[in-house]
């Protein structure tokens, strides 16, 4: 029986550069006034749906910037951690 030694060429990944799970975001479905139209630094009235469990939010005021991000789904985040 030969014995294979194996060689590990790039050593352990420094945890900074390790992945993160990926998060499951929710994405906006429906806007409250000019659907689509963010202006900036005005927060928006929208709702989020997750794609993956079809999730729907309630209203919430949020900023454009979020609002085209994405909120973390707590149903499918919280199911996996
Ligand atoms: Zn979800």
């Amino acid at each position: 029986m030969e014995r294979r030694e194996v060689i590990d060429l790039f050593g352990e990944v420094p945890k900074h550069q390790q992945r993160q799970p990926k998060l499951v975001r929710m994405h906006v479905v429906e806007t409250g006034d000019d659907c689509g139209y963010y202006p900036v630094g005005v927060p928006a009235a929208v709702r989020f749906a997750c794609r993956q469990c079809s999730e729907v939010t309630d209203w919430m005021f949020v900023m454009a910037t979020t609002a085209k991000r994405g909120i973390p789904c707590p149903k499918c985040n919280g199911e996996k951690s």
